[in-house]
């Protein structure tokens, strides 16, 4: 930055405020708008005004030339007429007349004298016929021969040149009878003459009389008897010339009356400057009103703005509403906005917070009143937080629809409320609730109120217009003792619920740290199956599936084992499970499938092999071409290939299980039903799709020693199975009493370690070569 940047000029500093805080503000500029245009009005106004009185000053002033011209020439005609009448009686004297006939030249003498006398004539003087001029003192007379002509035409009055300048005469005539000359009187016409005149005028005025070869150009051009204005010397002047009758030849004098027009337009320029202040006052009481005005438009506009800027703030405003004009219908509409805004901020809080579905709170919400509610708590006093989950709610959207679960979980909801109307209850999702309890003191008994709880689910609920149960599982954490935090607490109740989801179903458990341990434990196991995924740590071992029709080995079962880096073999029972969850199942499932293939291809042609699939892999699409692509990369027919798959694939969607199934079965690969009987409605499953065999549960087996019940079920079960022309195999084999059983109730395929444990893949071949000797033993 420059130095000049960083000192501001006090000048620089001043305009930035003036601009800035001035001319800045709407209301400044509003008045400073209405002034201008004001002033512009008044302005053309007033400059208007002032021309128009200029122009009638002027006019005034023109007019009033004109008529002091015309009674100039008047009141000169008026003197010349005077004198005539005068000269006319002495013309017309008869002793006069004589004296003229006779030449008696003193008579005329003495009489031209009185005459001058009595007119105040400085010239009197008779011009004869002869040409003879008679007078008392005939000096400064104009030649006989320029009057001539114009006394005899007839001319009696006019301007004549004397050598003292020009004067005003007036002639009679002399006749005795016949004319004999005239009789002239002439009155000068010099300059206090026409001073004297001048001062009878009304304006003031400047005469003059002037003769042709003295005029200045401009006055010669003049035309006569009009008033024209002229400049000179800087100063404006009206002119009037008028042409004077002359009484000789050879002279043409005008009379040229000359008025200041600066001076009677001084008395307009008063005027002017009253308009002036007039128009500067109006200007201002304008600015001054104007501005006032301006803050009425523009003091609603800067409350609207403090308002605008308090509510991004968050604050509360109202804007108070004083008129019923536009400002105040601006303030009403504005008032409303933000009650408006308000409203749907209160929804949208809502919504945020709220479950659509059953209007409990959501996840968020209970998060925050449980923070609070910790936050309250008092010593001594505990707090609970459940989680809930409703046992096979997915059975009830599949098979009733959606529309149906919406309902059941709307009704639990409000089991939920009315059953525990202390209680905080939300819906964390899908079919999972959180219930918080508070203010439990040290004496109450947990598991009543945890049996309380499940109470609440085993009530009657309707779903459909038929009568339904929703078994529920239940995890709870208590405060102060399993965590003084809700995210501990929180993730204490499902851990807690986790535990109590694999116990078995409708039924609570408590918080225990063994539990966080456990789930410590699964994340890792989680961790090294993903590392065993990657570094190839599985190995499929292989058990023989014996036919006792065909008294031979038939195939073998691919069971997976992980070779864990430092807990050796893990069996599957204790990784599957959790593979599932993570969905680690599928790039597993997929392996075991390709690797059974591969060593399934090496064995004799009618030596098949079954691989368990998982139901997570039937939901996730692609499972055909996984089976597509192992078959053709090992090179092993579709027919030798058996998939085991349990009654559980049947909880997702049913149709596209089925879809999926007859797919499988159009490549021409088997299909077993695995662990049948486990389920729940086995029977029905065997009636929706042919299986190839169905695998009668272990635990059937087991019974066969002990009770005769069992021989019963596995008569049941294998005269459907071959009514609906599937083969049957018994798992879990392991003595010669379960075996004998099973082949005397028509039980087709046996597997079990009485045959051999599962074996590893290289020792399929003896197994294969020995096959004969399972026979030996058993017959034997
Ligand atoms: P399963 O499909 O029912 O497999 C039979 C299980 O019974 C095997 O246990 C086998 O070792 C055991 N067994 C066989 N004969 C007897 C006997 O006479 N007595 C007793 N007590 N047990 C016997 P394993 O290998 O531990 O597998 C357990 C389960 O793990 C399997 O049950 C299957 O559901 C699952 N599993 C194994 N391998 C895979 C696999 O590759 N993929 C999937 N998805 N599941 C697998
Ligand atoms: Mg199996
Ligand atoms: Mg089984």
């Amino acid at each position: 930055m420059s130095p000049t940047t960083l000192v501001a000029s006090p000048a620089r500093a001043a305009w930035a405020r003036v601009s800035g805080l001035r001319f800045g503000s709407l209301r400044t500029r509003i008045a400073l708008l209405y002034a201008a245009l004001f002033a512009a009005v008044l302005g053309l106004v007033v400059s208007l005004a002032a021309g128009a009185l200029e122009r009638f000053a002027e006019a005034g002033a023109a007019r009033d030339l004109g008529a002091n011209a015309r009674v100039f020439d008047e009141i000169l005609a008026g003197r010349a007429r005077q004198m005539g009448d005068q000269a006319g009686v002495l013309a017309h004297d008869f002793g006069f007349r004589e004296a003229v006939a006779t030449g008696d030249a003193p008579t005329i003498a003495s009489a031209l004298e009185s005459l001058e006398n009595r007119v105040r004539s400085d010239m009197a003087f008779v011009l004869t016929l002869e040409g003879e001029v008679l007078a008392a003192d005939a000096s400064g007379v104009p030649a006989p021969e320029t009057l001539w002509t114009r006394l005899d035409e007839g001319g009696t009055r006019g301007i004549i040149a004397s050598d003292k300048g020009l004067a005003l005469a007036a002639a009679s005539p002399i006749e005795a009878p016949d004319l004999i000359g005239w009789l002239v009187i002439a009155q000068p016409l010099d300059r206090a003459e026409l001073d004297r005149l001048v001062e009878l005028a009304p304006i003031a005025l400047d005469a003059q009389v002037v003769e042709a070869g003295a005029q200045a150009p401009w006055l010669k051009d003049a035309a006569a008897d009009a008033v024209f204005e002229r400049e000179a010397a800087g100063e404006r002047s009206l002119y009037h010339v008028s042409d004077l009758a002359v009484l000789q030849d050879g002279i043409a004098p005008r009379l040229v009356l000359r008025h200041g027009l600066d001076e009677s337009l001084a008395a307009y320029s008063s005027l002017k400057g009253w308009l002036i202040a007039l128009a500067a006052a109006g200007i201002a009481l304008v600015l001054g009103l104007s501005w006032k005005v301006a803050r009425t438009v523009t003091e609603p506009l800067q409350q609207l703005d403090t308002a605008t800027r308090l509510i991004g703030e968050g604050r509360e405003v109202t804007l108070p509403v004083e008129t019923d004009d536009e400002i105040g219908r601006l303030a009403e509409s504005f008032n409303k906005m933000v009650a408006a805004i308000e409203e749907r901020e209160r929804e949208i809080i809502h919504v945020g917070l709220h479950d659509g579905l059953t209007g409990l709170p959501n996840r968020k919400l209970f998060t925050e009143q449980l923070a609070n509610t910790l936050a309250r708590r008092r010593a001594g006093e505990r707090v609970m937080v459940a989680y809930v989950d409703l046992d096979d709610f997915k059975m009830v959207n599949d098979t009733l629809g959606h529309p149906a679960g919406d309902a059941l979980l709307r009704m639990v909801a409000d089991h939920l409320k009315e059953d525990h109307p202390d209680a905080l209850v939300a819906r964390l999702g899908g079919d999972e609730f959180a219930i918080l309890i508070d203010g439990i003191d040290d004496k109450a008994s947990l598991g009543n109120i945890a049996d309380g709880l499940q109470r609440s689910f085993d009530r009657p609920l309707s779903v459909n217009g038929q009568a339904a149960t929703c078994g529920a599982s239940i995890g709870i954490a208590m405060a102060p003792l399993d965590g003084e935090d809700g995210i501990t607490l929180m993730k204490n109740a499902d851990l807690a619920l986790y535990r109590a989801k694999h116990e078995g179903k409708a039924g609570y458990h408590f918080f225990e740290p063994a539990l966080d341990e456990a789930a410590r434990q699964r994340r890792q196991l989680e961790l090294d199956l993903r590392a065993a995924i990657k570094d190839g740590g599985f190995e499929l071992h292989f058990q023989p599936l014996y036919s006792l029709a065909e008294k031979r080995l038939t195939g073998f079962e691919a069971l997976i084992r992980w070779n864990h880096p430092t807990r050796g073999r893990v069996n599957p029972m204790e990784f599957i499970a959790l593979a599932e969850e993570t969905g680690l199942i599928i790039p597993i499932g997929e392996w075991v499938l390709r690797e059974a293939c591969h060593q399934a291809s090496m064995w004799p042609d009618d030596v098949s092999v079954a691989v368990n699939v998982s139901p997570k892999q039937f939901a996730a699409s692609g499972i055909a071409s996984t089976v597509l692509s192992a078959l053709s990369a090992s090179g092993l027919p579709p027919h030798r290939l058996e998939l085991e798959i349990t009654e559980s694939i049947f909880i997702a969607d049913v149709d596209t299980t089925l879809a999926t199934l007859h797919s499988l079965r159009n490549l021409g690969v088997k299909i077993a039903l695995d662990d049948f009987g486990t389920g729940y409605s086995s029977l029905s499953y065997l009636r929706s799709f042919p299986f190839d065999k169905v695998k009668i549960d272990r635990s059937f087996v087991e019974d066969l020693g002990t009770s005769t019940n069992g021989h019963a079920v596995i008569r049941a079960i294998t005269t459907l199975a071959n009514a609906l022309g599937m083969e049957t195999l018994a798992e879990g084999v392991g003595d010669v009493a379960q075996f004998e059983v099973l082949e005397r109730e028509g039980c087709q395929n046996i597997q079990g370690y009485l045959f051999s444990r599962p074996v590893a893949a290289n020792a399929v071949a003896g197994l294969l070569r020995d096959g004969a000797g399972y026979q030996r033993e058993l017959r034997g």
